[in-house]
């Protein structure tokens, strides 16, 4: 903002230097993500934009002649809206819900008129790990022509793959589910990939994403992955403690169940309190500054369905929280929640 200023797209001094800021955050991120040379990166406003293109740009350029998509009934809202746009079209959408056969399933259901076929890494509700490669590899064995879209955003600097590894053609990530400012995400693509573009105007993101580039937030971006990608492993291994101790301790307290499976994301655990709606637990806990979500935060305490989709009844899900953990989290402050959920059922549910 201060001293990089300039227009990426001027041709002035000062715009060349904003220019080589941005593809030094570009060529950052594709190296976290395993590939500079066999794959570009379009910056968009958030993993919701990169979704959406990912998504209305395959079908916009494949939907003439296969209008199916299939996807699964756990995607982010993003997806699923997406999805439901285009069912709202004429398009074909197949939903798999999470099973032990979920690949097998997934994979039977692509044809010959499948144009895309879309998959979160890790679920934002749970931390549910899903089989996107070995799914993605059977699907791309039988259909190579398949598009194939993973949304990364809660696996991307947090779970160890490289983006060529997952068979996507498409990769959607998010700035601040890493430290980076909100409002800058990005669509990492496989060379060769053509999708349409959802936006029409000047030739930046080479035309599939026009208007003058968000540069400090794209700095900040590659700033916040440069410095996150070296320390992967040691802040997996910190959440995976602080999770751990948060279930040991968490479920000790009458009332409280753990709904995150035991081989989820270490970001993330998902619990319930019975007798609490998560929305008066998630106030009472703010109120000590202790900030959780409720399900999904882009829903805003709505139910979005996915924790009955992972075998969660209705009314758990209703008493449900979301704990995320970053390397800044410590014992001392899983001590704080736990301590203050039991003050929360002694002070709220009357007996
Ligand atoms: N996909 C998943 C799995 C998410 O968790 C989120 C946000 O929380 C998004 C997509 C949307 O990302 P953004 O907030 O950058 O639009």
């Amino acid at each position: 903002m201060r001293e990089t200023y300039g227009n990426p797209s001027s041709l002035h001094s000062m715009g060349l230097r904003a220019e080589q800021a941005m593809e030094h955050a570009r060529t950052a991120i594709l190296s976290a993500l395993g590939e500079i040379d066999s794959a570009t990166l379009l910056f968009t406003s958030g993993a919701t934009e990169s979704n959406n293109t990912a998504i209305l740009g395959t079908a916009a350029r494949y939907g003439k002649r296969r209008h199916k998509i299939v996807t699964t009934t756990v995607e982010h809202a993003s997806v699923r809206a997406a999805c439901d746009a285009l069912e709202a079209r004429g398009f074909q959408i197949v939903r798999v819900a999470p099973s032990e056969q979920f690949t097998a399933e997934f994979a039977a259901q692509i044809d010959a008129e499948t144009c895309l076929a879309s998959m979160m890494l890790v679920n934002n509700e749970t931390g549910h790990i899903l089989p996107v490669a070995e799914t993605f590899a059977a699907v791309k064995r039988a259909f190579p022509d398949v598009i194939t879209h993973c949304d990364a955003v809660q696996g991307f600097l947090k779970l160890p793959f490289r983006a060529n590894d997952l068979h996507a053609d498409l990769i959607s990530i998010s700035g601040h589910k890493l430290h980076a400012a909100k409002g800058i995400g990005a669509l990492w693509h496989r060379k060769g990939v053509r999708i349409g573009s959802l936006l029409y105007g000047g030739e930046q993101e080479h035309g599939l994403r026009p208007g003058t580039e968000a540069v400090p937030l794209i700095c900040g971006f590659g700033a916040a992955v440069a410095e996150l990608h070296p320390t992967l492993a040691a802040r997996r291994a910190h959440c995976a403690d602080l999770r751990a101790y948060a279930i040991e301790h968490l479920t000790s307290i009458a009332g409280v169940q753990i709904q995150s499976p035991p081989d989820g994301s270490p970001f993330l655990l998902s619990c319930s309190v019975q007798g609490l709606r998560s929305e008066t637990l998630l106030h009472f806990l703010a109120a000590h500054k202790i900030f959780v979500s409720s399900g999904s935060a882009c829903s805003k305490g709505k139910q979005s369905g996915v924790l009955q989709q992972f075998g969660i009844p209705r009314d758990r899900a209703d008493s449900t929280i979301r704990i995320s953990f970053c390397a800044e989290n410590t014992i001392a402050e899983v001590d704080a929640l736990c301590d203050q959920i039991l003050q929360a059922q002694t002070t709220l549910i009357h007996k």
